[in-house]
């Protein structure tokens, strides 16, 4: 995360035809509002993981500010610490606080965090050797009630380690205000996901994934979201678009940075329709009840039922997967997994089977890291599978008989299997 760094709004992956907006300079902006913030006495908390409510944060008067790392060039710094065979997400995240390379982890007077994969939870007890850390407890078994209880439990005691370290009082008026805040975010952004359902969507899968904010719940942000929204929506994307191969993308987060394989899917003939993961649609598809009773009970009951492949039975991700593709009419259904990650990657095979079997649809796994010289060999897999879509034509897409109304109607060939 290079704060003074400026790409533009799609990160150079298309031609830009718009006005420079706000998530062009979206890093810059963040940085000028956390710098502000802080010099007002506002605290400044880390995220690094879409299991923390940020509404708890928000209402504890703070800004929630991700540190998720997607650059390749902080991770030799982190493999001083670190063992090499690990998650580059995890390295590059570390790297930034070895280098202090990160305003905004330097800004911090609170990181929050959570017991998810092995190699986050044992490099937060690192970082906390030199930053303020706050680890919640994650219970991992999604279909027990206790899990649930526990976990709303775990929020009620987050919200005290707020208050106490910030002197502030997180009513249930103040929580419903950050809740607001946050649903109206996750309706504009879940709106502008939905503009690629369409047979010619407005922009590409790489504009889409720069519509997003480090920091939530910034005014301008909500603005800008709802401006670029306004103008999507009454555009048709290029006929071009409507000729590509649509794409479903799951898997690993791609945070800022860390676009590659996205970048390449599309260079490639692909339009990534849909992106699942934590980077994408997964943490916006469900609000947070502004009316119930008890704001911390809604809290938790939203964010434990996120289908993050560290729960065990992880079945919300294949339901979800289910509905993704035929919302969105894939084509094929590509996983992306870092290196090293075991839980991601273990579930993939549950994933490739669901494509396969049970959607007629071409899978792609594709384990790689942050480093681009992966991408000649990449490129040959994802030709191969694009090859074994394309010949199933535009009215044949979409396989299976029962999904064929979803997809793009009947008549479709007997569908090739892509190289895994
Ligand atoms: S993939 Fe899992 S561990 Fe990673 S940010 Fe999402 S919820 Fe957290
Ligand atoms: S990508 Fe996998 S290994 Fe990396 S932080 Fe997320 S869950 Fe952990």
């Amino acid at each position: 995360m290079t704060a003074n760094k400026v790409t533009p709004c799609c990160g150079g992956a298309a031609p830009c035809r718009e006005e420079p907006s706000w998530f062009a300079h979206m890093l810059g902006h963040c940085l000028d509002y956390a710098r502000e913030a802080h010099a007002g006495g506002r605290p400044i908390v880390g995220i690094l993981c879409e299991y923390t409510p940020r509404e708890l944060i928000l209402a504890a008067g703070a800004v929630p500010v991700c540190l998720c790392g997607g650059s390749a060039e902080t991770i030799p710094a982190a493999e001083q610490h670190l063992p090499a065979n690990l998650c580059p997400l995890i390295k590059s995240t570390y790297g930034f606080s070895v280098l202090r390379s990160n305003p905004f982890l330097e800004m911090a007077s609170l990181i929050v965090a959570e017991t998810t994969c092995d190699g986050k939870k044992k490099m937060y007890e690192r970082l906390g050797e030199r930053y303020s850390m706050y680890v919640l407890e994650l219970p991992q078994k999604p279909l027990r009630a206790s899990g649930l209880r526990y976990w709303e439990e775990e929020l009620h005691r987050f919200k005290a380690e707020l208050e106490t370290r910030f002197s502030v009082r997180i009513t249930d008026e103040r929580l419903r205000e950050a809740i607001g805040v946050m649903n109206t975010e996750r309706r504009l952004r879940r709106a502008l996901a939905e503009l690629m359902k369409r047979d010619r969507p407005p922009l590409t899968g790489r504009q889409l994934l720069a519509l997003k904010s480090s920091i939530s719940g910034i005014p301008a942000e909500l603005e800008a979201l709802e401006t670029t929204r306004a103008t999507l929506d009454a555009r048709e994307g290029p006929p071009e678009y409507g000729e590509r191969v649509r794409v479903l993308m799951t898997g690993v987060p791609m945070v800022q940075g860390a676009e590659w394989v996205l970048e390449l899917l599309e260079r490639r003939g692909g339009l990534v329709v849909c992106l699942e993961s934590c980077t994408g649609v997964k943490p916006i598809l469900d609000d947070v009840r502004e009316d119930a009773p008890n704001p911390v009970a809604a809290l938790a009951e939203k964010y434990y039922h996120l289908p993050c492949s560290v729960m065990s039975p992880n079945e919300d991700r294949l339901a979800l997967l289910r509905r993704l593709a035929r919302d969105y009419r894939a084509d094929c259904i590509v996983d992306l997994v870092w290196q090293a990650c075991l839980t991601y990657d273990v579930e993939s095979y549950a994933i490739k089977r669901l494509a396969e079997d049970e959607l007629g649809l071409p899978f792609l796994h594709i384990g790689t890291d942050y480093a681009v010289a992966d991408s000649a060999r990449v490129e040959v897999r994802v030709d191969a599978l694009f090859e074994s879509v394309r010949p199933r034509g535009r009215s044949g897409r979409g396989t299976r008989p029962d999904l064929a109304h979803a997809h793009r109607g009947p008549g479709r060939d007997r569908q090739r299997k892509a190289p895994t």
